[in-house]
């Protein structure tokens, strides 16, 4: 049974793997026996301890994935892959009526248009090697829902679960699975505005059934699942891991 979970010899390419849900993303991969080639702005240095930790390998590819500029070179200094986790995703928050394109086209370019092109790239490289692989959206309870002033962001990842199913329902038959983790609340820089405030902050928690925000560590096992053999039927799913917020 074990081994329908196990990623030894596999290579996940994790982008924003420094910290946050990035970082528990890596390091459950590399305790399942995956090597991380870490993507992204910030070098992975506590990543990088907690995966070698586990036995595995880092290796680090600094780009900034707010255009897609850097993404033939990250495909070629990678070099091939199994896994791909579209992790790095920014948040901008502001009433609707005075939101900014600057902060529209941020946070459109960097959630899905990167995350498109650069499963693009990835998965241009498995066909091309008559070969499969995994990859993997995080996506959001923002999937679902509309949220509070942030517009961009619910657009950005509704846009991130339709790009899951358009990409399934191409690539499903090439051998590649394509599906998303729907992270709910969990405390990371991302929603360092929201637990600083103590109203929005208790209206939250008093919704999550389990009864705390999530941790990075809690995604580990959703990912490694949708990394490994025993996902291979899986297509164009979007994966709620958020402590029954949406059973509410
Ligand atoms: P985080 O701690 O702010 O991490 C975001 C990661 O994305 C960091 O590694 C960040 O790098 C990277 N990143 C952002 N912009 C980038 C760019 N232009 N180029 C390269 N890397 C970039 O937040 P997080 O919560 O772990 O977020 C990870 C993902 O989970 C995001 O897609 C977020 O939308 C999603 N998510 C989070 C929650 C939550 O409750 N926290 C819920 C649902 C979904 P730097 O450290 O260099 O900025």
């Amino acid at each position: 049974m074990s081994g329908l979970f196990d990623l030894s010899g596999r290579i996940a390419l994790v982008t924003g793997a420094n910290t946050g849900l990035g970082q528990g993303i890596a390091v459950g991969l590399a305790q399942a026996g995956a090597d991380i080639v870490a993507v992204g702005r910030s070098a992975p240095d506590e990543t990088a301890k907690m995966v070698a930790a586990a036995g595995r390998k880092l290796t680090a590819i600094s780009a900034d994935l707010g255009s897609t500029e850097p993404i033939a070179r990250v495909v070629a200094e990678a070099g091939p892959v199994d896994i791909l986790v579209n992790n790095a995703g920014i948040i901008r928050r502001a009433d609707s009526l005075d939101f900014t394109e600057a902060d529209w086209d941020a946070v459109m370019d960097t959630n899905l248009k990167t995350a498109f092109f650069l499963s693009q790239a990835v998965a241009r490289t498995w066909v091309d090697a008559n070969r499969g692989g995994k990859i993997i959206q995080v996506a959001s309870m923002l999937s679902f829902q509309g949220g509070l002033r942030v517009p961009s962001y619910a657009a950005s990842k509704s846009g991130l679960a339709g790009l899951t199913k358009a990409l399934a329902n191409e690539w499903a038959g090439k051998g590649v699975n394509v599906n998303a983790i729907a992270p709910g609340y969990f405390t990371t820089n991302n929603t360092e505005g929201l637990r600083a405030d103590e109203t929005r902050s208790r209206q939250i928690l008093e919704r999550i059934p389990a009864g705390r925000w999530g941790l990075p560590e809690d995604l580990a096992g959703v990912a490694v699942f949708l990394a490994s053999r025993a996902s291979d039927y899986m297509h164009g799913a979007i994966v709620p891991v958020d402590g029954g917020w949406l059973a509410r």
